[in-house]
């Protein structure tokens, strides 16, 4: 049966990566073939027979950063205009290109992410609005073994607690904010924040497979109505680079370092009950409360928002256990 794919508040996409040149160099086999037309993802599997996966949208080797943003993106931060919360994450194991479907490659305007292209979308959309005043500000916090650093704090070896209040719902105490005008000042903004995320971190390929960034748009928006009133709108972008979702629990890892990993794992597949729980729509419950992750966007995942998730995959034959891994979660959540 088919569905609105427009209508959906959630929806999945898949990326797979180009081989890079160390696996050129290797002649690994290329086991991931994806038909963009039919929305498929092939894999070959030498053991078995192809496993084929369809999702909302497929994007190849070749795609373009900004094909994703107009097809896939641009439509969420729309919404967020319009004073609706939105959510968009990269997930997949670490080198799938999370962050560069995040972030991309900075100098390059052809390869900017989605949170530069959302920048630019955003603060053009305010320069060509006529009867409305905008307030936009950004935050940028890090989960980290279930403990929440926010990344623009002077003190950054303070943690903060997520609280809860009947109006607002839940959100970080003290959770630091600025009030940007212009694309120069929240890229500003992302710099100190990565910066902050580098320090301390001896290996930050390491850290950053296992934490997850979030960076928070809010979009006010007052209106003079037709009654002669200022009608307030507000939105609320979030853009997540998760943790890597490669099996943190290697043979071997004791201590801290298992302690470290079952955290990791554990907030990935809360995440994945509750989007699956979101798109099942049977259910009463949406798990909300498992992780800290899914407490702090628990407004803005589910009810009027929407939520991209962009499954990331690698190519190679070495890969193959991940990827499979990837796509069967990517397909539980769609
Ligand atoms: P992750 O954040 O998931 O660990 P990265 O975004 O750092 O992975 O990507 C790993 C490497 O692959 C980077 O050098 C990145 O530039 C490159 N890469 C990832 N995806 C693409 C893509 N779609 N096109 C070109 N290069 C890519
Ligand atoms: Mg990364």
């Amino acid at each position: 049966m088919s569905k609105n794919r427009s209508a959906e508040t959630v929806q999945v996409v898949v990326r797979c990566r180009p081989m890079n040149s160390k696996e050129q160099a290797a002649k690994y086999d290329r086991v991931v073939s994806v038909d963009v037309k039919l929305g498929q993802i092939i894999v070959k599997n030498p053991r078995d027979v192809p496993k084929i996966f369809t999702f909302d949208s497929v994007y190849d080797s070749n795609s373009k950063q900004l094909d994703l943003y107009d097809e896939t993106f641009r439509p969420l931060v729309d919404s967020v205009l319009l004073g609706f919360n939105g959510t968009i994450f990269a997930y997949g194991q670490t080198g799938t290109g999370k962050t560069y479907t995040m972030e991309g490659v900075k100098k390059d305007v052809e390869k900017r992410g989605v949170i530069p292209n959302s920048f630019e979308h955003i603060f053009t959309h305010i320069s060509r609005s006529q009867n409305q005043q905008y307030l936009v500000r950004a935050s940028y916090l890090e989960i980290y073994q279930e403990e929440i650093k926010d990344l623009l704090a002077k003190d950054q070896s303070r943690r903060l607690e997520l609280r809860e209040r009947p109006d607002t719902g839940v959100y970080v105490k003290d959770l630091s904010s600025f009030v940007t005008k212009s694309v120069r000042e929240i890229e500003t903004v992302m710099d100190v924040g990565n910066q902050n995320r580098s320090v301390g971190a001896t290996n930050m390929n390491e850290h950053s497979s296992r934490s997850h960034a979030i960076f928070v748009i809010a979009v006010e928006c007052s209106e003079l109505g037709v009654d002669g009133e200022n009608h307030l709108r507000m939105g609320k972008l979030n853009l997540v680079d998760l943790a890597g979702s490669e099996r943190q629990t290697k043979t071997g890892a004791q201590g801290e370092r298992l302690k470290e990993a079952t955290k990791i794992n554990l907030s990935l597949s809360a995440l994945g009950n509750v989007i699956s729980a979101l798109v099942d729509g049977r259910s009463s419950h949406i798990p909300y409360r498992d992780s800290k992750l899914t407490r702090l966007l628990q407004d803005s995942l589910g009810g009027n928002a929407r939520t991209v998730m962009v499954a990331n995959i690698g190519p190679a034959s070495y890969n193959v256990e991940e990827t499979l891994t990837t796509l069967r979660y990517a397909n539980r959540a769609k």
